[in-house]
């Protein structure tokens, strides 16, 4: 099992290694540094975002920026620290704005799809029990394309024994006020879910969590 879990962290950081020097989409040619994700490589916890903006092109780190420091403070309400969960992006390479190229853009379909794997590997490789989705991109990308996070914000959903929680992202709340307030609220039920999600594997009977989750 152990010798399984070298093999597990050993793996994923050749794969941020591959990160660091991908060009499969044209955002190599605009990246600082690509920013493959930080946290404990056996994370039960995993955060998902969009994609890099400035301070984390330039620092090589995910959310680093305002939107990172709000983040920060989430984690805080939730119970978590940094160092115990993982944190990354859908987009490991800033996309910037062509019209202000100190501004980031949504990312493009053919971007997301050319960077999909990686995500899915640091997923596979990880294990995470729990995957906090941050906004739409992630959600989209890795659970319901139709589905929107102003509907199913700190909602569990199942999913190949994987427990999805989507929640707005902490740049949203950085524009929208009011959003702030639904996050911190958010962050109280994102505690539930994991101490659901805990009981269950320790006890085995799963009630807590199948009551409440979706599954897909
Ligand atoms: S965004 Fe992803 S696919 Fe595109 S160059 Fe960066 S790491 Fe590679």
């Amino acid at each position: 099992m152990k010798d399984e879990r070298n093999e597990a962290i050993e793996a994923l950081m050749q794969l941020h290694s591959q990160i660091l020097e991908c060009r499969r989409c044209p955002l190599w040619k605009t990246r600082t540094n690509a920013v493959p994700g930080e946290g404990r490589l056996d994370a039960k916890i995993m955060f998902v975002g969009e994609g890099p903006g400035n301070q984390e092109d330039r620092q090589g780190r995910p959310f680093v920026g305002p939107a990172g420091r709000f983040l920060n403070e989430l984690l805080g309400i939730a119970g978590l620290r940094r160092e115990d969960v993982f944190i990354t992006n859908v987009l490991k390479c800033r996309p910037p704005d062509p019209l202000n190229p100190e501004k980031v853009r949504k990312p493009t379909t053919d971007e997301v799809e050319a960077c999909r794997d990686y995500l899915i590997a640091q997923i596979a490789l990880i294990k995470p029990k729990v995957i906090c989705l941050l906004g739409d991109t992630a959600l989209k990308v890795l659970l319901d394309r139709s589905m929107s996070i102003s509907k199913v914000h700190a909602h569990p959903f199942v999913k190949s024994g994987i427990v999805y929680v989507p929640l707005y992202h902490p740049a949203a709340a950085l524009h929208k006020e009011s959003l702030k307030d639904v996050l911190k609220q958010d962050m109280l039920k994102l505690r539930e879910i994991i101490d659901m999600v805990m009981q269950a594997e320790t006890d085995a009977t799963h009630v807590g969590i199948e009551k409440q989750a979706t599954s897909i």
